[in-house]
């Protein structure tokens, strides 16, 4: 079996160590290793840090398999799933919290996301209202759990895992002025190159019951998911961008030398200051 994975940022700053650790680790396990940017919020995304992406891992040695792809230029793809789901009832439209809906675009990092209490959920429907005014596609969960069941996973350490509906929710899946959300675009892509190991931190395990469901859903293969512990500061703090962690472009510039660095990655050696944390 050829083993294919994926390393998939989002361009909204530079790489940090615990980028560099999951890249590492995804091409490590695979015998095709693919680049997916993962741009889908205009808001918080930056072509520039594209650039700082290529140059991130060639510093590091490197190199993925086949075309980059790229989630902005994708969005025929997700709105075709989307209308899938809406044919199939699965899905309803919600005008709720604009800061839920800005949410929705990236990658949830320790949080799934606070549990929608339904509010829009069984509204008829209002295309009026829906011409003008913002709102979200949300995935009607328990119609989709009464259809697909609560499909679980199983980690490539053999681990199976069991999905909570408290963690699927009613997830958002797209909204008014963008055609998908982190979810959607994730499965589709996984899908669509041929993912069969998905190789991310544990930070995005919550991420992984709504991703299953929608897979089944939309009749796409099951990869198996290699979750793997953070980095983080030697005190337990997460790398965030927000807090300086500090870059790999920085790094770098102070003479690491990056190759001699992912080689040390690779056998989960991290640099003094750093350790690996299982949440
Ligand atoms: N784009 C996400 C991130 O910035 C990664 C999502 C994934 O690997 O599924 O971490």
């Amino acid at each position: 079996m050829v083993i294919s994975s994926r390393f998939a940022p989002s361009p909204t700053g530079r790489l940090h160590l615990g980028h560099a650790y999951s890249a590492v680790l995804g091409r490590q396990a695979a015998d095709r290793w693919l680049l997916r940017i993962e741009d889908l919020d205009p808001g918080r995304s930056r072509p520039e840090f594209v650039g700082g992406i290529l140059e991130d891992l060639d510093w590091l040695g490197l190199s993925h398999d086949g075309e980059l792809l790229v989630q902005s230029q994708r969005t025929m793809l997700y709105a075709e799933a989307l209308e899938r789901l809406k044919a199939d009832g699965l899905v309803y439209p919600c005008f709720c919290t604009r800061a839920d809906i800005a949410a929705s675009l990236t990658a949830p990092h320790g949080d799934a996301g606070s549990a929608y209490p339904g509010t829009c959920r069984g509204r008829p429907d209002d295309p009026e209202r829906r011409a003008t005014t913002p709102h979200s596609w949300r995935l009607n969960s328990a119609e989709a759990i009464a259809r697909a069941g609560l499909p679980g996973w199983r980690e490539a350490d053999e681990t199976a895992f069991s999905s909570d509906p408290a963690q699927i929710g009613d997830a958002i899946l797209a909204r008014k002025d963008a055609p998908s959300s982190y979810h959607l675009a994730c499965v589709i892509d996984d899908a669509a190159t041929g993912v069969t190991h998905v190789v991310r931190g544990a930070d995005l395990r919550p991420s992984t019951p709504v991703q299953r469901l929608l897979q089944v859903l939309l009749g796409l293969p099951e990869p198996t998911y290699l979750h793997h512990p953070l980095v983080t500061h030697q005190d337990g703090r997460r790398l965030a961008k927000r807090d300086q962690a500090p870059t790999l472009a920085a790094m770098r510039e102070a003479g690491v030398n990056g190759r001699e660095l992912a080689r040390s990655l690779a056998t989960g050696v991290l640099p003094s200051g750093f350790r690996l944390l299982t949440p």
